[in-house]
């Protein structure tokens, strides 16, 4: 199947064509036609599955058939994303497929000052990408008018619930016109999702272009045991012992974020941060200085990296695991994308056992683990049955005279603490209790 036999014009073929696009790609195959005549979709699809243009290209073939240019301040096509980064990214995919084509796009998010894009949308555009809560904040100052509004798109659906934007995005569903196409993207169809697609949708068509809830199996995907304070180390060492290229790292926390690019870094390893902390301009100065290829290392946060798109990347690792369980799919989709093969590794410590639970439950599959000698834990992570339960270690023998008196703060000792006696791994931790790197 070829983009011409789905209905796509020239100047849309022409662009294909330039950015090497060949054939369509499952959702395109079936999104493209379905949006073409008009109709309303709610699509399961994650990153990586070419979603982006199954609604970029037919969005801009309905545009350009518009007879009049677009009024002041209007917009016709609107995409909410649940990130700045996806913003852009989003942003990007529409100039490029609409590179022969005389329509604006815009993209419009909070952290940068509003002003200019005030400027900018007074001549209304065509396509507007933008992040819901700096879209309310130009609507309400009449910056952006909805009364041209053609077609909204939601784009990660689910993430911008999870990320708290639900109240955002009632009062832009109350702002637009209802005779209007809608089209849904998300990950995964959480049971909200579904009933916000059944209240603002009009006989969607469904599309599901990969199981629910799996990851792309061209991932290999497996878990290290670790002791938490050894993670950095670790990272470290199958950095150089399996001469990794460029990594795109995901740790829980900005603070974490921080603290491992700035251990990197004292090894001289080019690495930076992006994280929600980081203003927008420094954020997209490391991805792109990751792209083309000056930072080895891209250390993130789950809210900063949704719709990271990064080609070619063969290696994920999630240095802590994330607090939910979809955001490993989201991060793993980051590697493997259109058929080439990339691997996800899990550096997982005993206190993340439960997360490891929920994800292997989510995924339906049993991470396999594999320890890396030198780096066996002292603090066992207990073994996953594979239904979201941990697998409780057997009860030691009891010794005579041994058993504590009751009330007695014996055993509270963290997962962290600091193994008892002598210790017994060779190589030497880069960072202390405090995360400092050594020596300074
Ligand atoms: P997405 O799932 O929209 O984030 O797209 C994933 C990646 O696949 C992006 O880098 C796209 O440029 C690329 N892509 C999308 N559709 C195709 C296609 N039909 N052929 C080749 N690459 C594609």
């Amino acid at each position: 199947m070829t983009f011409a036999s789905l209905g796509l014009a020239a100047p849309l073929l022409q662009a294909l064509e330039n950015l090497g696009y060949q054939t369509p790609t499952p959702i395109q195959k079936q999104a493209i036609p379905a949006v073409l005549a008009g109709r309303d979709l709610m699509a399961a699809a994650q990153t990586g599955t070419g979603k982006t243009a199954g609604f970029a290209l037919p969005v801009l073939q309905r545009l350009a058939g518009a007879a009049t240019p677009v009024g002041s301040n209007a917009v016709r096509a609107l995409v909410l994303t649940p990130t700045r980064e996806l913003a852009e990214q989003v942003h990007a995919s529409f100039q490029q497929y609409g590179q022969h084509l005389p329509l604006r796009t815009y993209a419009a998010y909070g952290g940068v000052s509003i002003n200019p894009q005030m400027m900018k949308l007074r001549k209304g555009v065509d396509v507007l990408v933008a992040t819901p809560g700096r879209l309310l904040d130009l609507y309400r100052q009449n910056a952006v008018k909805f009364g041209e509004l053609q077609t909204l798109i939601l784009d990660e659906a689910d993430r911008m619930l999870d990320l708290g934007f639900s109240r955002e995005l009632d009062a832009v569903f109350a702002a637009l016109p209802k005779q209007r196409q809608t089209l849904l993207f998300s990950a995964t169809f959480s049971d909200e999702i579904r009933s916000m697609a059944k209240a603002r949708l009009r006989d969607p068509l469904s599309i599901e272009v990969s199981p629910r809830n799996t990851a792309a199996s061209s991932v290999k995907q497996w878990v290290i045991p670790v002791d938490k304070k050894l993670k950095p180390e670790l990272f470290l060492h199958l950095l150089k012992d399996r001469r990794w290229g460029q990594v795109l790292v995901f740790v829980k926390t900005r603070k974490g974020a921080e603290l491992l690019v700035s251990t990197l870094q004292a090894k001289k390893i080019p690495a930076d941060a992006i994280h929600g902390d980081k203003p927008q301009p420094a954020r997209l100065r490391a991805l792109e200085a990751f792209k083309a290829g000056e930072v080895q290392i891209l250390v993130a946060t789950d809210v900063a990296a949704r719709g990271l798109d990064i080609d070619d990347l063969p290696q994920v690792v999630n240095f802590d695991l994330p607090i939910v369980a979809e955001d490993y799919i989201h991060r793993i989709g980051r590697t493997g994308r259109a058929g080439a093969t990339g691997e996800a590794i899990s550096l997982v410590c005993a206190d993340e056992a439960p997360l490891l639970a929920a994800i292997e439950t989510l995924t339906k599959k049993t991470l396999e683990r594999e320890e890396e000698p030198g780096f066996e834990p002292d603090h066992r992570v207990p073994m996953t049955n594979g239904a979201g339960q941990l697998v409780k270690k057997p009860k030691k023998p009891k010794v005579a005279g041994g058993r504590k008196p009751k009330n007695v703060p014996g055993n509270w000792v963290g997962f962290d603490a600091p193994a008892a006696g002598p210790a017994r791994r060779t190589a030497k931790p880069v960072a202390n209790a405090a995360g400092k790197p050594r020596g300074r």
